[in-house]
């Protein structure tokens, strides 16, 4: 069974090496294993180097559907040797969860509107633009690939980091 690698697991802060193109089947492999992983726990993103495997690659599933070929946000969509730029200087604050940090949430700042380039499982280069909650997703799986965790963002440790149970009691309240 894979397993998730946890904060501390040097993959976690280890650059992750671009897929080499054309695509071939051990990257449909490490999909299949992402894909199975993100459903078990139910997120709505992950990295390859969060199952332990140092390469450019993340599913982002904003609706915790995934299913091949991987191409649509509704049915989730690989994303392999991305680039990303921001296309406003406007930043937004909400909080974030990861797979590989369980029980931690953190108030992090992230641009709300960003282009994407990336290969597709199928080969194809695409460039799209995404805002707010999915620019969010993309720019969180990115900073796997570059090493970096939710917590290397947050602003201040003192206001910005609360557990899981006081994000619920939080969002409970705020209904
Ligand atoms: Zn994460």
């Amino acid at each position: 069974m894979t397993r998730i690698c946890q904060l501390g697991h040097p993959v976690l802060r280890t650059i992750a090496a671009p897929v080499i193109e054309p695509i071939d089947n051990s990257v449909w492999r490490l999909v299949r294993d992402m894909h199975r992983v993100l459903l078990d726990e139910k997120g709505i993103g992950i990295a390859a180097p969060q199952i332990g495997v140092s390469k450019q690659v993340f599913i982002v599933a904003p609706n915790q559907v995934v299913n091949p070929p991987y191409t649509s946000l509704d049915t989730g969509l690989v994303v392999i040797n991305p680039t990303i730029s921001a296309l406003t200087d406007t930043v937004t604050h909400e909080w974030e969860g990861c797979l590989s940090i369980p029980g931690i949430r953190g108030y992090i700042p992230r641009r709300c509107h960003i282009l994407v380039e990336y290969t597709t499982l199928n080969g194809e280069r695409v460039s799209e633009t995404y805002t707010d909650f999915t620019a969010r997703i993309f720019l969180h799986e990115y900073d796997h690939l570059m090493g970096l965790v939710f917590l290397d963002r947050v602003e201040s440790i003192k206001t910005d980091v609360i557990t899981d149970q006081f994000y619920d009691e939080l969002m409970a309240d705020s209904e």
